[in-house]
C-alpha cells in the first residue's frame, strides 16, 4: 500500500518540531513518531507501506529552498516521494516551482495550518499556473485546525471547489476527505467532483463510522480516493491499517484506494 500523506523534517530540526507541536496543539494533534526519515522508514516496514508521499512544510520564505533541497535529497522515486513547499512572498516563487520540478519533485503541499495562505489566495495564481503547466500535484490541507476547531478554516471545501473552477486541469488533492471536521461542507463542495481526496482523519480513522467512510468513498468515486494516515501526526497507524484491511469494501475498490490511484497520480 501507498500512504500519500506523511510528514518529515531534517534530523536537526525534527526534535524542535516535536517539542513545538506538543506545546502549541495542547496535545490535540497526537504524535506517533518523531518526523525523522529513519522513523518514517521504520513505520513503512512495520506497517507494510511500500511507498509514501511526504511533506516538509516551510512556515517562512527563508525556509523554503532548504526544505525543498531536503525533500529532493530524500526522494528516491520508488519508496519516498517528497512533495515540495512554497510561499508566495518568496522573491521568485515561480522559479522555485520550476526548480523543484526539474529536480524531480512531483507536487507541492499547501498547508493552511502552518503557512499564512489559503487555497483561494490571489497571490498563489502564478504558482498554480506554473504547476498546471508542468503537471504537478497541488496537495492541500483542507478543513479545520484540530488545535483550534472554533476558528474558520483558511482552506475550506468551498475554496477547493472554486479552485477547481479556476484551474480545470490542475491536479488537486484535498486532504481529510475534502474537509477535516467539515464533512457536511465537504459533501456539498468536494465529494463527487473531479478532485482527489485523501483519507486521513484525526486523531485516527476509527473516529469515523465505517459506514460513513464507505459511503464517502463510493459517493466520491473510489478512483479518486487516496489512502493516507498523516503519519506521524496521528495515533498509531498500525491499528488504523488493520481497520482499513477489514473494512467491507470490494477488492477492486481497495486496490484503487490503497495503491493504484496514487501510482496513476504520480504517472507511474
Ligand atoms: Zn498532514
Amino acid at each position: 500500500m501507498i500512504d500519500t500523506h506523511t510528514h518529515i523534517f531534517p534530523d536537526k530540526i525534527a526534535p524542535k518540531i516535536v517539542e513545538n507541536m506538543r506545546a502549541d496543539s495542547g496535545n490535540q494533534i497526537p504524535l506517533s513518531g518523531d518526523f525523522t526519515l529513519k522513523d518514517l522508514k521504520t513505520y513503512m516496514a512495520r506497517c507494510g507501506v511500500e511507498a509514501v508521499f511526504t511533506f516538509c512544510v516551510a512556515e517562512r520564505p527563508k525556509a523554503v529552498p532548504p526544505a525543498n533541497d531536503f525533500l529532493i535529497s530524500i526522494t528516491d522515486h520508488q519508496t519516498i516521494f517528497g512533495f515540495g513547499t512554497i510561499l508566495p512572498d518568496l522573491a521568485d516563487p515561480v522559479a522555485e516551482v520550476r526548480r523543484i520540478r526539474e529536480r524531480g519533485l512531483r507536487g507541492i503541499k499547501f498547508h493552511s495550518l502552518f503557512q499564512p495562505i489559503g487555497a483561494g489566495d490571489e497571490n498563489l495564481t502564478s504558482i498554480y499556473e506554473e504547476m498546471d503547466r508542468g503537471g504537478m500535484i497541488a496537495y492541500f490541507h483542507v478543513g479545520k485546525d484540530p488545535s483550534h476547531p472554533s476558528l474558520t478554516a483558511r482552506t475550506g471545501p468551498e475554496d477547493i471547489a472554486r479552485l477547481r473552477e479556476r484551474f480545470p486541469t490542475l491536479k488537486i488533492v484535498a486532504a481529510h476527505f475534502g474537509g477535516l471536521f467539515m464533512l457536511e461542507e465537504a459533501r456539498k463542495w468536494v465529494i463527487g467532483k473531479d478532485i482527489y481526496i485523501d483519507t486521513c482523519w484525526g486523531p485516527h480513522i476509527q473516529s469515523l463510522e465505517a459506514k460513513e467512510v464507505i459511503d464517502l468513498i463510493r459517493s466520491h468515486g473510489p478512483e479518486k480516493v487516496l489512502f493516507a494516515t498523516d503519519y506521524p501526526s496521528t495515533l498509531d497507524p498500525g491499528p488504523q491499517i488493520e481497520w482499513w484491511k477489514v473494512l467491507p469494501l470490494k477488492k477492486e475498490e481497495k486496490d484503487l484506494v490503497f495503491r493504484e490511484n496514487a501510482r496513476r497520480l504520480l504517472g507511474l
